[in-house]
């Protein structure tokens, strides 16, 4: 029969996928021999038996009163017992961490007889009504279904009624009234009274808080990270130990870390005389540790021991929730801590310094995403002026939008294309859907480990939180800066994650640090230590990365910049973009060409254009090759729009009529709908096949450069690319005019030039037939955007503003197959062209020039399929030099 519980004495860390990381971890902590009051973990296999059929599993509630006994005996009390109850905490934890998105009930085993052994044995009364009071409301709502709101409703009331600003001032005598409030509320709501039963109590807690999985917010937590929706949480009983006993009681988070910068000292923020849940809420503003240091030296000198150890221990920045009960310490949760970028790169140099790991694992730890991160843009602080006020620097990064007050209301205007600022006085998990749409967080009240900041984090969003000084007037949808300044909805601020600052209006950008430096291999002039930190994890990566990087670009500029970025030469020199602006016209000339004399013309002038720019890029990447795709796009691209030629036409005809109203209606709807794409006529190879002449002027002008920078005492290593290929024969005719024409520049230059051909390998044809094609190609690059798209039949440039959307929504895929490469289709078809492709020609070289080629994920399944380089856009060379690194460890 299966296993549902493990008491935290048997579990461990390697056991996260049964016990949900805070279960396996608390089992850690206790194997290491950390204070943690003792519990049990119910497995995320219990979950899903329940969540799939509705019913507890057979057997699940024997084992978990077997395990509470142990419990039991351990603490000297039993559930609920009336004079002096042992009391428990029913806490979800996943596999991977969502804060905030599932339920927690604490305080089970009170009902009307235990409170009162409860106030006898804290001796405070006053907590004892406190305590139950919070359980009748996490109860009443989570398991029983009774909005929150009414809770909240009630409390504000009685509030209103004594004339006290919060609860902390209400009394004993307000608590017993509370308590009988919330009991006939949750009658009235639910036609069912509180079960007195802490036997009961527990059980349903566990089953809400299975079910608390399937809650919205947690579904649209896991969409956006990514989580599958089949895994399940665990559930964590515990006994309860309090930190709202009074001034020598108190919460806490800390991280090993700052994990905002990286620095190696301990962080945290503790909350004295207060319930862990009131530090996260972010509902009063917490002191740092050092703070603790002062109130209670002892405690605070465990705390960094066991700090230390969990450091030591797991290898890595750690966060924990702690609480000091009357003097007491107990560990309450512990897991590898989430950072912003810029930690991550400080963290992995300076753990490797330490020795705690080895510099591949030091790789291992940092991501092409958070590199990206870093090479964001930040505010020109000498052109900001004074901000309206400075909070904490919670996730960094600079944005400005307009504020908002409300989740709804940040995700309408987002919606509607806008950008936007959230501004809570502090955030909960129901303000997630704002969080996603806005471009950055700030909220009032808060620390760095409030819920709006961990989010932000987890995120990498922009966050300032605990903005004291602001007066936030979330009704009002308004606040007031601490010099009188309103900013009222709609009115545009700007928040700089990485400094706390916010200003109004929009602050103008300039570089990031590590910008300059990957640009200019200079930080600033001192290599500040995230930029140190950065370039060592670059040269890790490129002395272990076994796929070499190019670029995708198509002037001299972008390839010098590109080489600056540490391109290994160009996979994607795209010839239709030097067709655009004044040159339109020539090639517009070619296009409508009356007679062979008038299209020979007009190629003739487009040809030294087309070698003036070759000759350009050649030298800006001398030495390196230099992937040269021939004309690609179908001709009307050069043409103007059909919209504009209809409407000079209609213009030019028209005898000042009044236009139908409904054909006004039907075009607008027409125009809408329209799809352009996708392209898949006479464009590509086809074009060399049907239009005599472009094919001969581009292999001329190539051939032309490559003669004229050998003459100047260059190495250029230019290679020819045929798009579009569907049939080895299509190749095979181009290849042989390629060749012609290649021979007679040679011939008339006098020097000899050679150039590879090769093709792209963009229809499922060209991937299916990669064998024979490989005949005729010298090299395969893979054009995984219209691979993409004829694989699936999506039409690149319509389908994600329309409906992908709804399909990330209905889990059809995670992320965009444009973004992603989609490995079980495209990358299936990529597979057998390396494949079939080597096999008729094994030392073919095969690269990857499509977006996918600068997608961290998709760099790790090119470097597993054997491919020998990735192409992408020159600002996505450093994020590409990274992953291929990791994707070699
Ligand atoms: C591709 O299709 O992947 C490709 C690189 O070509 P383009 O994006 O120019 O169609
Ligand atoms: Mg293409």
């Amino acid at each position: 029969m299966a296993r549902y519980v493990y008491d935290f004495t048997q579990g461990g860390r390697d056991l996260a996928d049964l016990l949900g990381g805070k279960g396996a971890n608390l089992a850690e902590m206790t194997r290491l021999g950390l204070p943690v009051p003792p519990g049990f973990t119910l497995t995320t296999e219990a979950c899903r038996a329940f969540l799939t059929t509705g019913e507890e599993p057979a057997g699940m509630a024997r084992e978990v009163f077997d395990h509470l006994a142990a419990v039991e005996t351990a603490a000297g009390r039993r559930l609920g017992q009336p004079d002096d109850p042992l009391l428990l905490s029913v806490r979800s934890g996943a596999r991977f961490s969502m804060p905030g998105m599932m339920e927690t009930v604490l305080d089970i085993g009170l009902n009307d007889a235990s409170v009162l052994g409860l106030a006898k044995a804290s001796g405070s009364e006053r907590f004892a009504w406190d305590s139950y009071r919070r359980l009748l409301q996490m109860f009443g709502s989570t398991v029983m279904g009774v909005d929150p709101a009414l809770f909240e409703r009630a409390l504000t009331l009685l509030k209103d009624l004594r004339g006290v600003p919060d609860d902390v001032h209400l009394g004993t005598a307000d608590l017993t009234e509370l308590v009988a409030v919330y009991k006939n509320l949750i009658r009235d709501e639910t036609g069912e009274d509180f079960p007195q039963s802490p036997a009961e109590q527990l059980r349903r807690a566990i089953l809400a808080v299975f079910a608390s999985w399937n809650g919205e917010r947690a579904r649209l937590y896991r969409r956006r990270e990514h989580i599958p929706d089949d895994l399940g949480t665990a559930v964590n009983v515990q006994r309860m130990v309090y930190g709202n006993l009074g001034p020598d009681s108190g919460s806490g988070v800390a991280f090993t870390r700052d994990p905002a910068t990286g620095r190696p000292d301990p962080y945290g923020d503790y909350l004295p005389d207060a319930q862990g849940e009131d530090v996260v809420a972010g509902i009063r503003n917490t002191v740092p540790l050092s703070e603790l240091q002062r109130l209670d030296p002892v405690s605070y000198d465990r705390l960094r021991d066991h700090l230390r150890t969990l450091e030591r221990h797991y290898r890595d920045l750690c966060d924990i929730e702690f609480t000091i009960e009357r003097g007491t310490l107990w560990m309450l949760q512990t897991r590898i801590g989430k950072r912003t970028a810029e930690a991550a790169f400080v963290i992995a140099a300076k753990l490797a310094d330490e020795g705690l790991i080895t510099p591949d694992e030091a790789l291992a730890r940092v991501s092409g995403d958070e590199l990206a991160r870093l090479m964001f843009p930040r505010f020109d602080t000498s052109a900001a002026g004074e901000p309206l006020t400075r909070g904490l620097p919670a996730s960094p990064g600079a944005a400005a939008g307009t504020a908002v007050f409300d989740s709804a209301e940040a995700v309408r205007r987002a919606a509607a294309g806008e950008k936007v600022v959230l501004v809570r006085q502090e955030t909960t998990p129901d303000d997630l859907p704002g969080m996603i749409a806005a471009q950055a967080v700030l909220t009032g009240r808060g620390g760095k480990t409030s819920h709006a900041a961990v989010v932000a984090r987890g995120m990498g969003k922009v966050c300032v939180c605990g903005a004291e000084e602001l007066s936030v007037d979330t009704r009002g949808r308004r606040f007031t800066a601490p010099d009188g300044t309103v900013v009222d909805e709609g009115t545009v601020i700007s928040v700089d994650g990485s400094t706390g600052a916010v200003y109004p209006g929009s602050v103008p950008l300039v570089d990031s640090a590590v910008m300059r430096f990957l640009q200019t291999g200079d930080g600033d002039g001192t290599a500040s230590e995230p930029v140190g930190a950065v370039a060592r994890a670059l040269t890790r990566a490129d002395a272990v990365r076994r796929l070499d990087v190019r670029a995708n670009a198509d002037t001299p500029e972008d390839a010098a910049r590109a080489r600056r970025f540490g391109a290994q030469g160009i996979g994607l020199c795209r010839t239709e973009h030097m067709f655009l602006g004044e040159r339109r016209k020539l090639i517009e000339k070619m296009i409508l060409a009356r007679s062979d004399t008038e299209r020979d013309q007009a190629l003739a002038a487009l040809l030294p254009l087309q070698r003036q720019d070759f000759a350009g890029i050649l030298e800006a990447m001398d030495g390196l090759p230099v992937t040269i795709r021939l004309l690609d796009p179908p001709l009307h691209e050069f043409l103007p729009d059909r919209t504009d030629l209809a409407v000079r036409v209609a213009a030019a005809e028209a005898r000042g009529g009044v236009p139908d109203p409904h054909d006004v209606e039907l075009l607008a709807a027409v125009n809408r709908t329209h799809e352009e794409n996708p392209m898949l006529g006479l464009r590509g190879v086809r074009l060399g096949l049907v239009v005599p002449g472009l094919v001969a002027m581009q292999v001329r002008a190539i051939g032309e450069a490559v003669a004229e920078r050998t003459r100047a005492g260059g190495t250029p290593r230019a290679e020819i690319m045929v798009p579009l290929v569907g049939d080895v024969s299509e190749l095979r005719i181009v290849r042989e005019d390629v060749k012609r024409v290649l021979a007679e520049v040679s011939a008339s230059c006098g020097v000899p030039v050679t150039c590879p051909v090769g093709t792209m390998i963009e229809l499922p044809r060209a991937a299916l037939t990669a064998g024979r094609i490989a005949q005729e190609a010298e090299f395969f690059s893979l054009g995984t955007n219209d691979l993409t798209q004829t694989t699936w039949g999506f039409s690149r440039d319509d389908v994600e503003a329309s409906f992908f959307s709804a399909y990330l929504d209905q889990g059809v895929f995670t992320a965009s197959p444009f973004e992603t490469i989609d490995r079980d289709g495209v990358g299936r078809l990529v597979r057998i062209a390396v494949e079939e492709g080597r096999t008729t020609r094994p030392d073919l070289t095969v690269g990857v020039c499509g977006e996918h080629g600068g997608d961290p994920g998709s760099v790790h399944f090119f470097h597993a399929a054997g491919l020998d380089y990735v192409s992408c856009s020159p600002y996505r060379l450093p994020v590409a030099r990274l992953e291929a690194g990791r994707a070699a460890l």
